[in-house]
């Protein structure tokens, strides 16, 4: 079975050793000293000014439209996870949808604007796949319109633009360490902001709004990540360089062999983008070639994934409008398997299937 991501496992006994010392300690969760040595050393490694390791990468779009107190209508992009619209929704916000770009599958900042109303009062998107936003065009609308943005960054762990981690991008910028993801605490994920005050605000979200033991300053939530969790990431962290060294081999590999052919799109990279080599998209001619590749794939023991689908403003639980970019890539697109262990003889073997049956 070849499947579209199989999460990185360090190995046992590095893990164990951590286990063993939580043991010894007894200590489990609400801000563990390996909750701490992880964020310390995110922040070195990603050259942030400010990380909180969370739950899960959902409860952070949460605290983040907690933190800059939104309503009204949020600006965002119908091609990503359901869980950036869901946030939204969550939040008692209303998503209003702008269609993505033909090329990098991200927000078309040229539609912005004729979508602001009075009631606008963020743009929250995501850089997919890891490919960046146009965040220069992003914020120049912002700042005129005074508006805040949030980033989800879920797929983008490693990825720079301009020079910095994409992560400092944005009034926030949110990830997820699902084990799905290039870097994973099993589940897990972050928010970051160059603003310190912001960042002091989502800590006190992130636990129930403590100030104290006995204070209450907001109300919080419990988006607190536990010992076990920040021990995987600690784990994980030290293989990243060679992570994204074979991930990029891996990318290249595939991009050899599937670029120019008839029927089938690549991911375009935004300018000013240094990649992660998150995920390798192919988005071919119709709905059709979609499912006929599937199942040849399948036949093989491949399993490719339909991210994302469906486009998220074709959701039944929000007022619909018309995407028409979004939902022509979303019935097209398929991702291609890219894990740490994949074997080039198997992306072979995948792209032969692939050309024979589109
Ligand atoms: C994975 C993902 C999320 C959610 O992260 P979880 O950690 O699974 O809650 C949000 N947005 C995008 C774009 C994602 O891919």
């Amino acid at each position: 079975m070849i499947p579209v991501t199989k999460p990185f496992l360090p190995a046992e006994e590095e893990y164990n050793k951590y286990i063993h010392a939580i043991w010894e300690r007894h200590w489990l969760t609400n801000n563990g000293p390996l909750v701490n040595e992880l964020e310390t050393k995110l922040k070195e490694y990603l050259k942030v000014s400010n990380i909180l390791f969370l739950a899960n990468g959902t409860l952070a779009i949460q605290i983040a439209l907690k933190a800059l107190a939104l309503k009204g209508e949020i600006i965002t992009t119908p091609f990503s996870y359901v869980a950036t619209t869901s946030s939204i929704v969550w939040e008692n916000c209303h998503p209003i949808f702008v269609d993505i770009d033909a090329g990098t599958f991200n927000i078309d900042p040229s539609l912005i604007e004729a979508a602001i109303t009075e009631n606008t009062s963020a743009i929250l998107v995501t850089h997919v796949f890891g490919n960046a936003c146009d965040i220069d065009a992003i914020k120049a609308i912002a700042d005129k319109h005074q508006l805040k943005v949030i980033y989800d960054a879920a797929h983008c762990f490693g990825t720079k633009y301009n020079g910095q981690s994409i992560f400092e991008y944005g009034d926030i910028s949110t990830s997820s360490f699902h084990a799905t993801k290039l870097f994973h605490t099993i589940e897990g994920g972050a928010v970051f902001s160059k603003d310190p005050l912001l960042a002091e605000a989502m800590g006190l979200l992130r636990n129930f709004g403590h100030t104290s033991p006995v204070t209450f300053g907001s109300v919080g939530i419990n988006a607190k990540n536990s010992e076990m969790h920040a021990a995987m990431g600690l784990c994980v962290l030290p293989y990243m360089d060679d992570i994204f060294k074979v991930r990029k081999e891996q990318w290249l590999h595939y991009e050899a062999m599937l670029k120019g052919k008839t029927g089938i799109q690549l991911l375009k990279l935004t300018l000013g983008c240094e990649f992660n080599y998150a995920y390798f998209p192919i988005v071919l001619e119709n709905e059709k070639a979609l499912q006929k590749v599937t199942t040849a794939l399948n036949l093989q023991y491949v399993q490719p994934r339909r991210y994302f689908y469906p486009s998220l403003n074709t959701l039944e639980y929000i007022d619909q409008s018309k995407c028409a970019v979004s939902e022509s890539v979303a019935e097209r697109v398929l991702c291609l398997p890219l894990y740490h262990t994949l074997k080039k003889e198997d992306q072979d073997m995948i792209v032969k299937v692939i050309l024979k049956n589109c």
